[in-house]
């Protein structure tokens, strides 16, 4: 049995592929070569990295090592063009990735002509973002999400998380730098509760795959401690926080972890938080009828935020079965955009992408367990 287990190569750094190369007796140079492939390349087997030599590759998997890329189990492709994956690692675990076109056609939105002009390189838009996982399931359970129906499972590991991007990107046939692609890291789970994986899988998209760290977001439910730790790394990606209420009494009843880490303390690392040139924090807020969504909330935002160099992107909630929260109504949302909007917060509204696939945020994981 022990035979049959594979160590992956994705996840892996050049540093730790040095070494391997070492092992193998090859000269130092093949790491970089295998650096490459493997994320540049995205090659699927060791077999077709033809740079290496033959007696190389059969050594790596004598030595039981593979490339590691997970597979795509299933693909729903929704009406406004938004794709969410189902991928299944190694041990069959799953999380789900979801990609969203945008520009000339990526959001045609009622799957009509209107927009969907292809541009030089025959494509429908030009630039996309892609929704990373960083968990199998969630343990923050924030009660208007149904990913936190699921529990957490277990973290991915560095490589599970770049796999996960790379295999969506050889699916849509994009290549970057050149293909403007931007990352969000807000799928399943805390990227925050898997700080090491994530950062390290942060530092290979950047020098391997060739995504740039200002094209990444990494959303956190208010690790605290990790939001120190983001802002002392020298790599890193822009910070999103999920503020989702105004007060304490009302954050700690929809996302428990308000009571480790409370707004005082969330909203103090924010402050601390170093920013670069231009760079904004995000604060997302989804809005709950009845629930969070008052004049009385929206000032209590505009108060925790003053004085931060910042922006809020309201999110009307996406509904789920089990979820016990309403959607509230577009002129609820829009008055609430205007408070925030009037006290000098750039204020966006989300529009959902992909909600008829179940692909939109706080939906991931349905089709794990309820099926498609
Ligand atoms: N755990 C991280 C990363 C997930 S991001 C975090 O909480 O930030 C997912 C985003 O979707 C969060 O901002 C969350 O508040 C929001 N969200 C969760 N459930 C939702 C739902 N049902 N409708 C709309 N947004 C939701």
């Amino acid at each position: 049995m022990t035979e049959t287990i594979q160590t992956a190569l994705l996840g892996l750094s050049l540093q730790e592929l040095t070494l391997l190369v070492e092992e193998a007796g090859q000269p130092p140079y093949r790491a970089r070569q295998l650096f490459e492939a493997l994320y540049s390349g995205r090659v699927e087997s060791a077999e077709q990295i033809s740079t290496l030599p033959q007696d190389f590759r059969r050594n790596l998997a004598e030595r039981g090592f593979a490339v590691g890329l997970p597979s795509i189990e299933q693909k729903f492709v929704s009406t406004d063009s938004t794709v969410r994956y189902l991928v299944a690692f190694a041990d069959g675990q799953t999380v789900e990735t979801v990609w969203m076109p945008e520009g000339d056609g990526g959001e045609a939105g009622d799957g009509s002509e209107a927009g969907s002009q292809l541009d030089k390189s025959g494509r429908a838009w030009d630039r996309a973002t892609i929704c990373v996982s960083s968990q199998v399931g969630c343990a923050v359970d924030c009660q208007f999400c149904l990913t936190a129906l699921l529990g957490v499972k277990r973290n991915l590991t560095a490589g599970e998380i770049v796999g996960q991007i790379c295999a969506v990107l050889n699916d849509q046939q994009v290549s970057p730098p050149h293909d403007r692609v931007n990352l969000v890291f807000m799928g399943m789970g805390e990227p925050f509760l898997n700080y090491e994986n994530f950062i390290k899988a942060v530092r290979l998209l950047v020098e391997g795959v060739g995504i740039p760290e200002a094209r990444m977001t990494v959303s956190t439910a208010g690790i605290v401690p990790r939001i120190y730790d983001l802002g002392a790394e020298a790599v890193r990606p822009k910070l999103a926080i999920s503020l989702n209420a105004s007060n304490d009494e009302l954050r700690t009843r929809l996302m428990p972890i308000n009571r480790k880490w409370n707004l005082e303390k969330l909203m103090a690392a924010a402050r601390d938080f170093p920013l670069r040139n231009r760079e904004r924090l995000t604060f997302e807020y989804v809005l709950l009828d009845e629930v969070n969504d008052s004049a009385g909330n929206a000032r209590e935002v505009v108060e925790l935020i003053r004085g931060l160099r910042a922006k809020v992107n309201l999110i009307a909630l996406n509904p789920g079965p089990g979820i016990a929260f309403r959607t509230p109504a577009e002129e609820q949302i829009l008055r609430f955009q205007k408070i925030l909007m009037a006290s000098g917060v750039p204020t966006f509204i989300r529009r959902p992408r992909g909600r008829d696939i179940y692909a939109a945020c706080g939906q991931l994981k349905r089709t794990v367990e309820v099926g498609p």
